[in-house]
């Protein structure tokens, strides 16, 4: 388990372990950062939209790791409910307010599990006329076949339920520095 801050943020909750440290972590995301600042440039008008709420934490982290001008937006999707198991019902509860119109998108999840929310949500934003549209996971837990896969990915993830760094169970747990297994 982390040291410090894990007893007083899990609020007497165990996770059964710790699956990325927050070193782990925070390395990562400067990679991924650093991949991205070398894949767009300016003229590409970076638009940089996080899937909300899980992609708060990564979304934050990461944007400061982009070294090209760039906006920030969010989209609401729900499609989990208070369950662990995706109910394929992907709603959409806000759409970005900013056009998209030929800029350089791209969409911050925190995970991709059966692929679901990312292949009901990609065709409504191309539709709305980026010049390119990628996606960056923090998570995969590659169980789905065929979909178009993200362009940059975090971690591939084990296929257990994850919490941590923005990831919740019943909206607990999204605050710690880590990922963990419930
Ligand atoms: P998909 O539509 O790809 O099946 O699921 C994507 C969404 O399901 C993610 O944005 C996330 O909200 C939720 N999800 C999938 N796996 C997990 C998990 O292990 N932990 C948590 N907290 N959410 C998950
Ligand atoms: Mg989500």
């Amino acid at each position: 388990m982390e040291p410090g801050r894990t007893a007083g943020q899990l609020g007497g909750r165990e996770v059964r372990r710790v699956v990325f440290t927050a070193d782990q972590v925070r390395t990562r995301v400067q990679e991924l950062g650093a991949e991205i600042s070398s894949a767009y440039s300016a003229e590409d008008r970076l638009l940089v939209i996080g899937l909300l709420k899980g992609s708060f934490i990564f979304l934050a982290d990461l944007v400061r790791e982009i070294a090209l001008p760039l906006h920030v937006d969010f989209l609401v999707a729900s499609s989990y409910g208070k369950g662990t198991v995706s109910s394929g019902d992907v709603r959409l509860l806000y759409d970005p307010a900013s056009s998209l119109d030929g800029r350089a998108v791209l969409v911050v999840e925190d995970i991709i599990d059966s692929g679901t929310t990312m292949k009901a949500l990609l065709p409504r934003l191309q539709a709305r006329g980026p010049t390119r549209l990628d996606v960056c996971a923090f998570l995969h837990k590659r169980v789905a076949g065929g979909e178009p896969p993200p362009r940059w990915v975090g971690f591939d993830a084990p296929n257990e339920f994850l919490v941590g760094y923005g990831l919740d169970h019943a909206e607990d747990f999204r605050h710690l520095p880590y990922i963990a297994s419930l």
